[in-house]
């Protein structure tokens, strides 16, 4: 099966080099990769018609925790499929961190997500304080107890969770390989508890991301457990990209 790799350029691009990198990702030949790129939001519709018909798919940074209505800034689930996207990150600890997302808003997210037919990129990880204290497995249990514990009619649908130490992401230190398989045991343990085991096994990508870069990516390749990558600052030149992709 193809792994995931997920372009997540943030507020990073303007509007000509959203399409311009959309236009040179498109061109890319990868078997053993699905694209996908999450542009900022005004653009999702351009980048959309950028990547034609080529098999890179499009995913939002971000959607409404609320169906529609009176939300100003806000951007829905309807919304953002209608653009053409068929996934969304949810979670993101930059927007946990920056704009106080919290665990129940996020888990609202996720059921606008399934609710729509997007697919949600739920990423979760601890800080490094909550890593020190040796608490990283509790951490992912209660993001994903608060998050996911209440959504209705996730059997079936498809879900990516992005295992992103918040302590990884653009620090240049990405996680160790024992570390990332601890974290995976503990994904999976706490969805077998709250869905089922099979739900798991059957629709659950474990992704990771943190720090990735042309230089350290084909170190994770031989995870069997690995579903593929969330990549941020790396994603945003198509150089590296492509040492990613032919790591
Ligand atoms: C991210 O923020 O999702 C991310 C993985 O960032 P970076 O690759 O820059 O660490």
């Amino acid at each position: 099966m193809k792994r995931y790799f997920v372009a997540n350029w943030k507020m990073n691009l303007t509007h000509s080099d959203s399409i311009q990198l959309a236009r040179q990702i498109a061109k890319l030949k990868s078997s053993r990769y699905q694209l996908i790129v999450a542009p900022s939001e005004p653009y999702l519709v351009g980048v959309a018609k950028a990547l034609g018909r080529s098999s890179v798919k499009l995913s939002a940074q971000d959607l409404a925790a609320w169906p529609a209505g009176s939300f100003t800034g806000e951007t829905s689930a309807a919304m953002v499929k209608e653009a053409g996207c068929r996934y969304a990150i949810i979670g993101h600890s930059e927007r946990r961190q920056h704009l106080g997302e919290s665990t129940e808003l996020i888990g609202r997210k996720l059921q606008q997500a399934i609710d729509h037919g997007v697919t949600p990129i739920f990423c979760l990880g601890e800080t490094e304080a909550e890593r020190r204290a040796g608490q990283t497995k509790s951490v992912l249990m209660q993001q994903l107890k608060q998050s996911l514990g209440k959504i209705k009619n996730l059997a079936g649908k498809k879900l990516l969770i992005a295992y992103e130490p918040v302590w990884a992401i653009g620090s240049g230190r990405a996680v160790g390989l024992d570390d990332l398989e601890q974290a995976y045991m503990a994904v999976r343990h706490a969805v077998s508890m709250l869905v089922s085991a099979e739900y798991f096994d059957s629709k659950v990508s474990f992704l990771y991301g943190g720090s990735l870069s042309g230089d350290n990516l084909a170190a994770f390749l031989p995870l069997p457990f690995l579903g593929g990558f969330l990549v941020g600052g790396a994603s945003l030149k198509i150089e590296e990209i492509k040492r990613m992709l032919d790591a």
